[in-house]
């Protein structure tokens, strides 16, 4: 095998800026050590996000300059529905400004007091969504997907067994949907197989409950079950998507992922009455039926990157970029959460930092030595992101301490993933040295944006 590489030439290139690491000290001093509160020309490579930091191709500049910013009718528009409606099969095809808009909508129409959604891992906006309307958001992962170190191939799938359970307990009158996430973002961006859909779909069918799929990344979803799943090899990964999508009776999508765009999403289904629903809340809040939150030119640079990220050479290189980043570390024998998923790594900051406990921060850490040493920018998620306080003060810490290294799409290079690996190992030659950290500054809520911090 020859090495895999990047299966696109640079047209346009936009400078790094190069800082020192007595330079770093101070620009970590002044973000009080939250790499949130860091400029992003500070940071060397950026690896905070997956979402909507992708670098756009020249055909979808060429569709940004192509498009029609008609009020309504827009012939982007046009281009967009019929892209979407081929890759997915749904009749409905709603604009949003970005995902979490189409949540929004979805689950103010079908939520509520009394409801439960229940979904692999809910995606942290997908959860307040469901929340904010009152109803009940409900993890189902598996018992696989909840072990770290454990390699198997479709650590995303949603528990299927539990999903029964749940629908015996609560009744299926109070379930209005189910979702699935693919990939499954919050267990650590692992896939969900295709026997798992067909077969969550056809429990559900039983009871008249749809499916809806959170489909962010579907196609490194499609890619994953045709590089594992027995019987898919053989099949395009625009089919293996379009099947996916036939178990389900809708969508939401952010375009921040796999539109390879930097704004956008929308909201697909079938059902005429819902979708009539949905565009009447769309008109309030977000825009017109042919433009939702965006522009004509957004919706043509999406239904572009629609098309160009079904693309198998793209694909390679996307899943292959991250899996070695994943394997390089793992032979140095860094911890980190196994396998690698489709869009990040994510070390494993209890055993990384063993000496420093939850309530200093050790994933907190991490991300300040990995941006002293390297200028990378990456984000925790744990303590910091996660932690509650109990009625005495006491910080209740989630079950994993975890930093995680996203890969935005065709951005970086082969050198540059080189480079991260070089940086994670030597921070983790010299662990011992990391020291813990106390929160000086919290807000009530999503504290890991704006916390300040002191080191310890
Ligand atoms: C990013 C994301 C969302 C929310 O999309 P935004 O465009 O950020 O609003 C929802 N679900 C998953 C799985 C995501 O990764």
């Amino acid at each position: 095998m020859k090495t895999i590489i990047e299966p696109f030439k640079i047209k346009s290139v936009e400078p790094i800026r190069f800082t020192t690491k007595e330079e770093r000290e101070q620009i970590l001093k002044n973000a009080f050590y939250n790499p949130f509160l860091i400029h992003a020309d500070d940071v060397l490579i950026d690896l905070l996000t997956d979402s909507g930091t992708a670098a756009m191709s020249a055909k979808q500049w060429a569709g940004m300059m192509e498009g029609d910013e008609a009020y309504a009718g827009s012939r982007s528009y046009f281009r967009f529905e019929k892209t979407i409606r081929a890759l997915t099969g749904f009749e409905h095809i709603i604009p949003t400004h970005q995902g979490r808009a189409a949540e929004k909508i979805l689950f103010t129409i079908t939520g509520g007091k009394g409801k439960y959604i229940p979904n692999n891992t809910h995606f942290d906006t997908t959860r307040a969504n469901v929340e904010f309307t009152g109803a009940e958001a409900v993890d189902l992962p598996t018992e696989e997907g909840k072990k770290p170190e454990l390699i198997a191939d479709f650590k995303g799938n949603i528990n299927i067994e539990g999903l029964r359970a749940l629908i015996e307990r609560v009744g299926a009158e109070n379930i209005p949907l189910c979702m699935i996430t693919v990939t499954n973002n919050s267990g650590g961006g692992q896939p969900v197989s295709m026997a798992n859909i067909r077969e969550t779909k056809k429990l559900l069918r039983r009871y008249n409950i749809p499916l809806f799929l959170d489909a962010c990344r579907f196609a490194e979803n499609a890619y994953f079950i045709k590089k594992r799943e027995p019987g898919y090899a053989d099949k395009s990964v625009r089919e293996i998507a379009r099947e996916m999508f036939s178990y389900a009776d809708g969508c939401t999508m952010s375009a921040k992922k796999d539109a390879l765009v930097n704004m956008g999403g929308f909201l697909a289904l079938t059902d005429g009455a819902l979708a009539s629903k949905a565009r009447n809340l769309l008109i309030v809040t977000e825009g017109f039926t042919t433009y939702g939150g965006l522009a004509g030119r957004d919706l043509e640079a999406i239904a572009q990157g629609l098309d160009e990220v079904l693309d198998e050479h793209y694909l390679t290189y996307r899943i292959r970029s991250v899996g070695y980043l994943g394997e390089r570390l793992a032979s140095a024998r860094v911890p980190m959460v196994q396998p690698p998923g489709g869009h990040a790594i994510y070390l494993d900051a209890k055993r990384f930092a063993d000496h420093i406990p939850p309530d200093r921060y050790p994933g907190q850490a991490i991300v300040c030595a990995l941006y002293r040493v390297g200028g990378i920018r990456t984000v925790e998620i744990g303590s910091v992101m996660f932690g509650k306080y109990d009625s005495t003060g006491k910080l209740m810490s989630p079950p994993m301490e975890l930093v995680r290294l996203a890969i935005p799409r065709r951005v970086y290079t082969q050198s540059h993933i080189d480079y991260v690996i070089e940086v994670v190992q030597e921070v983790y030659a010299r662990r011992n040295e990391l020291r813990g950290f106390r929160i000086v500054e919290e807000a009530p809520v999503l504290r890991h944006f704006t916390a300040k911090f002191e080191m310890k």
